[in-house]
């Protein structure tokens, strides 16, 4: 796979994804589809607590959001000629999962080994490292779906550090079509600056993950953890039909584990500030921030906030790791823009 021989990040992630200056990270082929840099510790223990709530089904329907949108990605990918290629010619379609892999590789999903292929019926192998393996088979569903023109099943076995997955044709019509759609209700301006790299353009802030392409793995090194990079409709739309079936346990969950993760940036010495704080969610996708207000209360306000629990959650554990008291949130919410404002408690 090709680096920027500058700035040592894979080609395809700045072909693949754009940052912009509002916070989001668009895809060129559709830009109302958002790309985001999600830590891989923390969408495990979200799944943890939901599945602690719901049962193993949890995973399934974290399968079922990034399967229809990873669809999506995949034809974004694959218009025009590149696809009718793929489609139409015996030997394109392994090919084209090969080179489809290899992307999910440098988004940091894990390293896959495809090991069975036929045709308009099933493929699988075995996914090294995988970042959350429920996720993973709904991006090979997504690839198969888009590639083969037919609804899919997907089934895994998790053997520790490693994963054996299968991906099957499915009989009958796709009964999720009309579930697990987000769509965004708008998208508002910002001034996130960015140094990009001379060579390949891309902001150099992201030197500080480095790329393990034999592995498959992101590691952001200031926070010395893993990452992976994914659409946030995906994740969005697993969180919202979650919302809708079992209610508040799921804010709950994602605020929780949010706040300690938060906190646990400061007591990294990740955050600082929250000037850190807005440069990381920007960088990562999760929206364009400004902040005011003083040491007794502090507002922040997000344009085009990813997920309101999430970024609520993180906030709430920045306050209080770097004020050292726990903060109580009013939270406004417009069209695109969230507002939070955070006051000790009891202050
Ligand atoms: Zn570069």
């Amino acid at each position: 796979m090709k680096r920027c021989k500058e700035c040592g990040i894979p080609d395809i992630i700045g072909r693949d994804q754009v940052w912009s200056s509002d916070g989001t990270i668009p895809i060129p082929g559709d830009p109302t589809f958002r790309m985001g840099i999600i830590e891989v510790p923390v969408i495990r223990a979200i799944a943890a607590k939901l599945e602690a709530i719901v049962g193993p089904a949890i995973h399934t329907m974290f399968m079922e959001g990034k399967r229809k949108n990873a669809r999506h990605y995949i034809d974004t990918l694959l218009k025009g000629p590149l696809g009718f290629l793929v489609r139409h010619s015996n030997s394109g379609g392994k090919k084209a999962y090969q080179t489809l892999l290899q992307t999910s590789t440098a988004l940091g999903y894990g390293h896959v080994i495809l090991e069975v292929y036929e045709r308009k019926t099933r493929v699988g192998g075995t996914i090294h490292n995988p970042y959350y393996t429920p996720l993973f088979v709904g991006d090979v569903r997504g690839v198969f779906e888009s590639i083969e023109r037919l609804p899919s099943k997907g089934s895994w076995e998790d053997k520790g550090e490693s994963a054996k997955i299968l991906v099957e044709r499915m009989d009958g019509e796709d009964k999720l079509a009309k579930r697990f759609v987000f769509e965004e209700k708008a998208r508002l301006p910002g001034n996130m600056k960015y140094s990009p790299c001379k060579t390949c353009g891309l902001p150099k802030e992201l030197m500080r993950f480095k790329w393990n392409i034999e592995k498959g793995t992101i590691t952001d090194t200031k926070a010395n953890e893993r990452v992976f990079i994914a659409g946030l409709n995906d994740i969005n739309a697993v969180f919202m039909e979650l919302e809708e079936a079992i209610g508040d346990p799921v804010p709950s969950a994602i605020i929780e584990v949010n706040h300690d993760y938060g906190l646990e940036l400061v007591r990294k010495g990740v955050v600082t500030g929250y000037g850190d704080l807005v440069r990381g969610a920007g960088l990562k996708g999760l929206g364009f921030t400004s902040f005011s207000g003083n040491r007794e209360r502090v507002k922040l306000t997000f344009n085009n906030p990813f997920n309101k629990h999430y970024i609520l959650g993180r906030s709430l554990g920045v306050f209080e790791g770097l004020e050292g008291t726990k903060g109580e949130a009013t939270v406004k919410e417009q069209p695109g823009a969230l507002e939070i404002t955070i006051t000790g408690r009891g202050g």
